[in-house]
């Protein structure tokens, strides 16, 4: 029997920024699930389709690319309510030890003169892609990651208990 308590994040009182969603230990090597939220849930409107889709695949390739980090990325994707990604990296970081990363990873956007991939070679939806809106969401998550970089609650997440459902079995979104 499980005793030790399970917690899953508070959507409710959820905001923007990065967070640690958990930790494993696979073998002998430590892998984070970094919670990259971009916008806040249920509040304000997720981040459009499109959007996110050309997000994924400039990040992606952004940071599969950084020489400091490219060994250490594991996966970069889109959440599938659309409020923010998941990045997974070897080792156990606190979340503002990639802040910095974070933030290059969002500013490259406004620089990007096309989406890396988007050929039917490459992507499984290569029309449905929305360079000038990435533009737009990345540079308001830059500006509010500068903004709050002070701010401690950008890196906690509010916490409650997670969620059992009737046949005992644990709620997980990831
Ligand atoms: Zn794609």
């Amino acid at each position: 029997m499980d005793l030790i308590p399970s917690f899953s994040v508070d959507h409710t009182r959820i905001i923007p920024g990065i967070f640690t969603s958990r930790v494993d230990t696979l073998g002998d090597q430590m892998v984070t699930t970094y919670d990259v939220r971009v916008t806040k849930p249920n509040t304000e409107p997720a981040v459009d389709v499109a959007a996110m889709h050309s997000l994924e695949h400039i990040i992606a390739t952004f940071l599969r690319n950084d020489p400091d980090w490219k060994d250490n990325i594991i996966y970069w994707g889109p959440m599938g309510c659309l409020t923010g990604f998941y990045l997974i990296l070897k080792g156990n970081r606190e979340p503002k030890e990639i802040y910095d990363l974070i933030l290059s990873a969002f500013k490259s956007v406004e620089n990007s003169a096309d989406v890396p991939g988007a050929s039917p070679v490459n992507c499984g939806n290569y029309l449905m892609h929305n360079l000038e809106m990435a533009k737009w969401y990345a540079r308001r998550f830059a500006d509010y990651l500068t903004e709050n970089a002070g701010n401690a609650e950008i890196f906690e997440y509010p916490r409650s208990q997670r969620l059992v459902t009737e046949d005992g079995r644990q709620f997980f979104d990831s």
